[in-house]
């Protein structure tokens, strides 16, 4: 997950880019468009069909195993991979990793080397650097990438990235104090990858061919700017016309007690947002329709790509060292999978989705000077914006917010949520001060921030 406070620098360059829906995509839709074809025999008697339907809806209602999902996480985010950081040693041992699954899974390589996909770029450290400054030191990062050919016009991507913030140099880390110290990034996103993984091999070992292809790929850069999604838009490895839909997890392994999790981009698609509330289970979903998120699905939204993204939500490990694999809940996160396959299963049946730009929130608030120096919670469905994280020595920090408190009101405007307090920061400068009013449990109180 990108950090929020670097979000705006993301907004603001991706604010010109053009939001038309394209009239030749729903053109093609319905021409392409098969049942789902299984290898079962089209003579069957009805008896025995039931029995197979029975099967199949029990082997959809199989959680994934807690096992694989612990060892692909464990492997990633321990120690030895030193945070994950885009470039370094311990991002290519993860790119290595990920290889060897997708090849012992029998992905076919889609990358342009291989499995793989390498690029360069210069990363913008700071809102004033340019990608253009001589200071600042290329760095290469890597896609991983598999396919599941089933013979079909358009392809469902689902992806995640693996990248994480090493020894916490790249400004993204949460901690005080946190150079030197590796970010193991179990969470954010390793979970995410072991998703990638166990969905790749569910769908290469089922014994359906769905009429979609299917392609999984693992990007590093997210952390830094979504640098490997974008590598892959613009450079891809597919027709990217050809996708129905692209499936984004990141952070899906801290799912609470409460078993609310969030899920992005419903309004990219005419009847994903139904699609999700079908396939939820006993799963609470906040929606969100917007494409633009603070992950790599907005890449591919802003290619006119349908997309669905996957999370989890905030707590107070994000973005600091321990972010560790002892903290994943797994049976959640096999919950979760499933709840993501039963959304893909059900996209399966469909004919390719009609690409529908989303209002996006950002539109309004291309930039903002300012900032708290907080993470929201993203799955609070109350009115406010509910506080996850504090940084450390930042406007909000200063002012003695905490956790769980629930910004109502910013100088003289309401806080409802999100949208708001976005809104909002667009309104102040640097220096400025205002009231905040909180809520922290059942008291109500105003603080003076200075930004
Ligand atoms: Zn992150």
């Amino acid at each position: 997950m990108h950090f929020y406070n670097n979000k705006i620098n993301l907004t603001a360059k991706f604010s010109g880019h053009p939001s038309s829906v394209c009239g030749y995509r729903s053109a093609v839709c319905g021409l392409h468009w098969s049942w789902k074809e299984t290898r079962c025999s089209a003579s069957l008697r009805l008896g025995f069909f039931a029995i197979i339907l029975l099967a199949v809806s029990t082997a959809s209602a199989q959680s994934y195993s807690t096992k694989n999902l612990k060892s692909h996480i464990t492997y990633l985010a321990s120690d030895k991979l030193q945070g994950r950081g885009t470039g370094t040693k311990g991002e290519k041992m993860a790119a290595k990793y990920i290889t060897k699954q997708f090849r012992k899974i029998g992905l076919t390589p889609k990358g342009t080397d291989g499995y793989l996909q390498s690029y360069t770029f210069k990363p913008s450290a700071n809102p004033h650097a340019t990608t253009e400054d001589a200071n600042v030191q290329p760095v290469n990062g890597t896609n991983v990438i598999g396919y599941l050919d089933n013979g079909a016009a358009n392809t469902i991507i689902v992806g995640a990235h693996f990248d994480h913030l090493g020894l916490g140099y790249d400004k993204n880390s949460l901690d005080p104090n946190p150079e030197g110290k590796i970010h193991n990034g179990a969470d954010d996103n390793a979970s995410g990858v072991a998703g990638v993984i166990e969905l790749a091999r569910h769908y290469h070992d089922n014994d359906v061919k769905e009429p979609y292809n299917f392609l999984f790929i693992c990007f590093s850069g997210e952390e830094l700017g979504l640098y490997g999604s974008k590598k892959f838009c613009e450079h891809p490895t597919m027709d990217l016309s050809k996708t129905h839909l692209m499936v984004n997890l990141d952070m899906i392994g801290r799912l609470k007690e409460d078993k609310t999790l969030m899920v992005g981009g419903v309004g990219t698609a005419p009847g994903l947002e139904k699609l999700i509330e079908d396939a939820r289970g006993n799963l609470k979903v906040n929606r969100d329709s917007s494409g633009i998120g603070p992950s790599d699905h907005t890449s591919f939204y802003l290619k006119d790509i349908p997309v669905l993204f996957f999370f989890t939500g905030q707590h107070s490990d994000y973005h600091k060292p321990s972010d560790d694999a002892g903290k994943i809940n797994y049976a959640g996160e096999a919950e979760v999978l499933g709840f993501i396959q039963r959304s893909i299963d059900a996209a399966v049946e469909k004919p390719k989705f009609t690409f529908t730009a989303t209002k996006n929130k950002t539109a309004n608030n291309p930039s903002f000077k300012v900032t708290l120096g907080i993470m929201p919670d993203y799955v609070f469905d109350g009115t406010g914006l509910r506080i996850d994280g504090v940084t450390d020595d930042r406007p909000a920090a200063r002012a003695g917010l905490k956790a769980g408190d629930v910004i109502v009101q910013m100088g003289d405007l309401p806080i409802a949520d999100i949208q708001d307090y976005m809104k909002a920061l667009g309104k102040f400068s640097k220096g400025e001060k205002t009231m905040v009013k909180i809520k922290r449990g059942s008291e109500e109180k105003s603080v003076e921030v200075e930004f």
